[in-house]
Formats: structure tokens, C-alpha cells, sequence
């Protein structure tokens, strides 16, 4: 009887261990290894203490987790522009560096991961929803009386004062490859320009919503004069280090920090960090059903339309 059991459980142990080297072989075929070469750069939405339906929030308490792990382990921050002049250049990047990037401009943000990364000394960069700057989050789908809220430009402004830099999220958080070419094409330029208008500094780098992209709105995005632009996981692995379909990993609440560490060494242990992988592309995925349920982004909004969003 009990040998039964154990043979049972023996058999289903090693047929779950079959799944999931079957599952990592076809995961590294389909979108090739990580690359060790460069510095992960990290995705974070909010951090807060409140619970959230979304699953991209992380605590005050885990982040700073995240940033004590780092420094205890030598690492430092290189902002997004740092990090494209290397990759600009060809050179080689110096080891134990992340970048840290921010989506959405929650007002959580600047409440609880800032004064952590200016305790810690690590730099970040803040892709701001240009349109909804000091609002609540309608652009996402969610429950009514649920909402949050975005940072104000005077604590945008606040971040930039202490070495964060910001960069575009369009101006309303729509998917760009279900957009027209000429709202598609408004979404990026006005973003960029309102932005650098407000607070006064340059706005080099875009982020997809959604980390949706194509061919056309890479084009666009070219046009509006973005230096890069970044996505969240892209199709292959072989783009990653396209300057226009930039790779990342999402942070979660679900990580715990043995997570963080296997993503922030990216890909130090394959295995471990195929499977990180895997979790993050799913949750990526999820998150598109707010592009699929929101009215029909491919209806034009002319100039004037999203000025007055900006206002
Ligand atoms: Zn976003």
C-alpha cells in the first residue's frame, strides 16, 4: 500500500519535472537564451502597501528588500541613458549594474520608492501617462470606486530635482499597434512634447503600453524623435537588444526576493530564470485585457482632442 503511494507520487514528481524541462526547452528554443551581457533593466507599476487588484504592484516593505539585496550584493544603478550610450557605442557593460523603470507614474511612486532609492542611491526612470498626470487611472479598466491615482507634475518635478529621469507612456495608454497611424503618430509627439514643456528636461525614451509594438509604430516612434523605446518581454529574445524593442522583467507581488535574484542576475541560473520568464510573459498577457476591452482605440483624436487631455 504505501509502496503504492510512493511509486505514485515518484511517478507524477518526475512527470511534473518532465513538464517543466519540456516547457523551459521549447521557452529557450522559441526566444533563445538571456542575454549575460547586459544589465537587467527591472519593471516596477505601483508600490504600495494597499492591496491591488492588478498583481503589478510590489510593497514598500519588498522593494526595499530589493534595493538592501542590491547594494549588500555591490550592485549599482545605470539610468536608461547610461545604459544607451553603452549600447550605443558597442562597448561592454561593466558588471553588477540594474536599471530600475517605473510604468505608469503611480503617485505611489513618489511616496514610497523614491525616498527608498534616494536612501539607497539608485536612479530610476519614470514612464508617465502624459494625459493623465495628477488624475485618477480611468484609462484602465477596474472597478469604479477602486481607482488610483497618478503622480502631479509638481512631484514629477520633485523626482527629476533628485535624479530620476522621465520618460514617455503616450498620452493616454493605448495600445499603438491597434491605434491609426495619425493617432498612433499624436499619442507619441505630444506625450514627448508636453512633457519636456512641464518639466524642462529632455525626454529621450519611450515606454509601449502594454509593451505592445510593430514595425510601423517603431517607425513612428523613430519620427517623434524617441532615442529608444522599451517593451516588457519582446516576441524574441534575439530583439532584445533593440534599441526600440528593449527587453525587461517585471516585479510582482507574487516574487519573493529568492525571484528578484534570479531576475536581477539575469539569467545566472537558465532554468530558474526561463521559469521567471515564463510567469512574467503570462502576466503580461493578462494585462492586455484592458486594451481588449476598451472602446475602439482606432478612432482618430485629433490634435486639438488630446491637447485638451494635456490641459
Ligand atoms: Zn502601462
Amino acid at each position: 500500500m504505501i509502496g503504492g503511494i510512493v511509486t505514485t507520487v515518484t511517478v507524477a514528481a518526475l512527470a511534473l519535472l518532465g513538464m517543466l524541462l519540456g516547457g523551459w526547452l521549447w521557452w529557450v528554443v522559441r526566444h533563445g537564451r538571456p542575454s549575460r551581457q547586459r544589465p537587467p533593466v527591472l519593471l516596477y507599476h505601483k508600490v504600495t502597501p494597499r492591496f491591488d487588484l492588478s498583481g503589478t504592484w510590489t510593497t514598500p516593505r519588498q522593494f526595499e528588500g530589493h534595493l538592501r539585496y542590491l547594494s549588500a550584493a555591490g550592485y549599482r544603478s545605470m539610468t536608461l541613458s547610461e545604459f544607451y550610450s553603452n549600447l550605443e557605442a558597442g562597448n561592454p557593460f561593466p558588471p553588477r549594474y540594474v536599471v530600475v523603470t517605473f510604468d505608469d507614474a503611480y503617485d505611489t511612486v513618489f511616496e514610497h520608492a523614491f525616498p527608498l532609492l534616494q536612501a539607497y542611491g539608485f536612479a530610476a526612470t519614470v514612464f508617465v501617462i502624459a494625459g493623465f498626470v495628477g488624475r485618477s487611472n480611468t484609462w484602465d479598466v477596474g472597478i469604479p470606486w477602486w481607482r488610483s491615482n497618478h503622480l502631479g507634475w509638481d512631484e514629477l518635478a520633485e523626482m527629476v530635482a533628485g535624479g530620476c529621469s522621465v520618460g514617455s507612456h503616450t498620452v493616454t495608454h493605448m495600445d499603438l499597434t491597434r491605434a491609426s497611424t495619425e493617432r498612433a503618430g499624436e499619442e507619441l509627439s505630444a506625450s514627448k512634447q508636453m512633457l519636456e514643456e512641464r518639466l524642462g528636461v529632455p525626454v529621450e525614451f519611450l515606454s509601449y503600453p502594454f509593451g505592445r509594438y510593430d514595425e510601423r509604430v517603431v517607425r513612428l516612434a523613430k519620427e517623434a524623435g524617441y532615442r529608444g523605446a522599451v517593451s516588457s518581454y519582446p516576441r524574441a529574445r534575439t530583439s532584445e537588444d533593440d534599441p526600440f524593442a528593449l527587453g525587461r522583467m517585471g516585479i510582482y507581488i507574487i516574487d519573493t526576493l529568492a525571484d528578484f535574484k534570479i531576475k536581477a542576475n539575469n539569467g545566472a541560473n537558465l532554468f530558474l530564470f526561463g521559469l521567471e520568464e515564463m510567469k512574467g510573459r503570462v502576466i503580461n498577457f493578462c494585462s492586455l485585457g484592458t486594451s481588449l476591452v476598451k472602446p475602439d482605440p482606432s478612432c482618430p483624436a485629433p490634435r486639438a482632442r488630446l491637447r485638451e487631455r494635456l490641459d
